[in-house]
């Protein structure tokens, strides 16, 4: 079912051998074009069209109506509510201690630069919605933006056609629970398109975030600049490094598990232990047979985007796990902090064999929003600083400006651009203090 590419003795580059999506976000761009220039345009209209085409609903409104949600919250099953409340909790705990704080530096005396960190003013925060349903990722969005202290935001996800087209009542639950009350059932690039452009019924948002399929990373792509943006954090994606120390049946079970979000979703095993290669590949023919969703997983174990990568040691093992920069990665190994310690590129670590990849996703308190397809080495996963801006202050007086001003009027002249060096010469009549 699951490839295997033996890298053992390559001294190649890893990135160009590490199984990879062939639908990646580049080709999906030209498919969400067409349905983003049609909502800018159109607005309602065009979301009403797509959640008929793509959602097999027929609309009369995007916004959900407030009662909808408090209904929800009102018929969530007690023991769901719980769990979201016990993950909301820990998911404060860890976004409240995540707040930077404002720093002054006094250059010189008089002249200060101070760093003030300002929330966005409204976002908007997509939760997916096609195949399964995340009121995990309401808590996920929703958390840390309010620990930002960011004054508007409103959630968007597909419209369900088997509850009358509003998103699922977990979702609305999970917003009522959260004190969010302006829900749109809009999905896909088009919700996105949404934020950034605004409709009738949505006011324009600066900033989108949240996960979502290929469709959803490409709109977020098509649009960044427009809006502001998390990190593309499209198909899930799993890497385990582990050696003969782990145990097969629970490293089948993370991969098998990450597998589920999605055909398109990657799960890779990178280990030196080829014992340990053959047991986790004959535990996932057993689980996966065993498994809800088996259809969906078996595809995307078996696409090219899965593989069991062998290695020589560790040393190489790393190598392979940085250049892939996966969302998640799992280090089961013999003291494993001290492995997961030297990673570089990844969107969250899970350390050891008791922090499996499911835990994050719901309650360990991190946030499950994470950079894909290789982003994590340059992007990091949802947090409270997605949603602020640090503000620079320059205070200087006329002494501290003095003392530094040949220097500003050399560099002007370096870069030829004598105006910068006259705004600060007509300050002292033309006559520059230090020259
Ligand atoms: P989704 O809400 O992301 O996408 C559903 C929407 O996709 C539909 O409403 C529709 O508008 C659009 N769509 C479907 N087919 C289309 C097509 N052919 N052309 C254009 N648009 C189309 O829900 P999903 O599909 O279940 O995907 C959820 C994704 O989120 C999964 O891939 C999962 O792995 C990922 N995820 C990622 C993270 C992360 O942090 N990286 C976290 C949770 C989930």
């Amino acid at each position: 079912m699951i490839s295997r590419i033996d890298l053992r003795g390559s001294l190649a580059d890893p990135r160009d051998l590490l199984p990879r999506a062939e639908l990646d976000v580049e080709a999906a761009l030209e498919k969400v074009r067409p349905i983003c220039d049609d909502v800018r345009h159109r607005g309602t209209e065009a979301l009403i069209e797509y959640a008929e085409t793509f959602d097999g609903v027929r609309l009369t409104r995007v916004r959900v109506p407030a009662e909808e949600l408090y209904k929800a919250l009102a018929e969530l099953d007690p023991k769901v509510r719980a769990a979201l409340e016990e993950s909301i909790r820990r998911a404060r705990l860890v976004h409240r201690d995540q707040r930077r704080t404002d720093t002054t530096t006094e250059v010189v005396p008089g002249g200060s630069v101070s760093e003030r960190w300002v929330p966005v003013e409204r976002v908007g925060l997509y939760v997916p919605g096609g195949r399964a349903v995340y009121p995990s990722s309401v808590v996920m969005n929703v958390v840390p933006a309010q620990e930002a202290g960011v004054a508007s935001m409103a959630v968007a996800s597909p419209p369900q056609k088997e509850f009358g087209g509003l998103p699922h009542p977990t979702i609305l639950a999970a917003c009522a629970l959260l004190g969010v009350d302006e829900v749109y059932a809009a999905g896909g690039a088009q919700a996105v398109a949404m934020f950034a452009y605004g409709t009738q019924e949505c006011p324009a948002a600066n900033m989108v975030t949240g996960p979502g399929n290929i469709y959803v990373a490409a709109a977020k792509r098509l649009l960044k600049g427009r809006i502001g943006i998390d990190s593309e954090a499209g198909p899930t994606e799993i890497a385990v490094l582990a050696d003969d120390t782990a145990d097969a049946a629970h490293v089948a079970s993370d991969l098998i598990s990450q597998a589920e979000h999605d055909p398109v979703a990657a799960a890779v095993l990178v280990t030196d232990s080829p014992a340990l290669a053959d047991a986790v590949e004959a535990e996932l023919d057993k689980q996966v047979a065993l498994t809800k969703h088996s259809e969906r997983i078996t595809e995307a174990l078996s696409g090219r985007q899965s593989g069991i990568v062998l290695v020589d040691g560790l040393e190489q093992g790393l190598r392979v796990v940085d250049a892939y920069a996966a969302e998640h990665l799992e280090i089961i190994t013999a003291d494993a902090p001290a492995v997961a310690a030297r990673v570089r590129n990844a969107g969250a670590i899970f350390v050891g064999a008791h922090a499996p990849v499911s835990l994050g996703d719901y309650a360990a308190g991190s946030n499950h929003v994470l950079p894909t397809g290789g982003c994590a080495c340059h992007s990091s996963g949802l947090s409270v600083q997605s949603f602020l801006r640090g503000i620079h202050v320059i205070d200087y007086t006329r002494e501290a400006l003095a003392e530094v001003a040949h220097h500003v009027v050399t560099l002007a002249e370096a870069e030829d651009l004598p105006a910068h060096g006259a705004a600060v010469k007509a300050r002292f009549d033309w006559k520059v203090p230090n020259e």
